[in-house]
């Protein structure tokens, strides 16, 4: 989507700390970290939200993005010290860009539930 944000960062338009990229996903570090590491992880391909990705495609996409989370995961120690993965859907819950992301948030205490 041509006026997407994120489709925007991973097509290279607009710079991103990167922390892993591959031709499917891309980790980046957020640029209001709300905990000591807080990355995204995005697919390369527009999807708003999990919900609406086709049902054939769920499986190599959701697959894929965890895999790019996994590795982000090693590379900064998060494997090792605890995390918390998110994904916000909906106004309701808070997305704020429309593009399918998973929070990564770690090296601090979280608290449960969240708000
Ligand atoms: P949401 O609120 O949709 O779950 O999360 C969107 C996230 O994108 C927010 O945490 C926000 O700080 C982050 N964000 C918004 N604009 C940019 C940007 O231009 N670059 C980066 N790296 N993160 C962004
Ligand atoms: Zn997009």
């Amino acid at each position: 989507m041509s006026d997407c944000l994120f489709c925007k960062i991973a097509a290279g338009q607009i710079p991103a700390d990167k922390i892993f990229e591959d031709d499917c996903a891309l980790v980046f570090r957020d640029i209001s970290p709300q905990a000591p590491t807080h990355l995204l992880a995005i697919p390369k391909k527009h999807y708003p939200s999990v919900h609406e990705i086709p049902p054939d495609e769920v499986g190599t996409l959701l697959g894929k993005l965890m895999t790019a989370v996994t590795t982000a995961l090693r590379k900064t120690d998060l494997d090792k010290n605890g995390y918390r993965l998110v994904v916000n859907s909906g106004e309701i819950a808070g997305q704020t860009v429309p593009h399918l992301h998973i929070h990564v948030l770690g090296g601090r205490s979280l608290a449960w539930p969240p708000g």
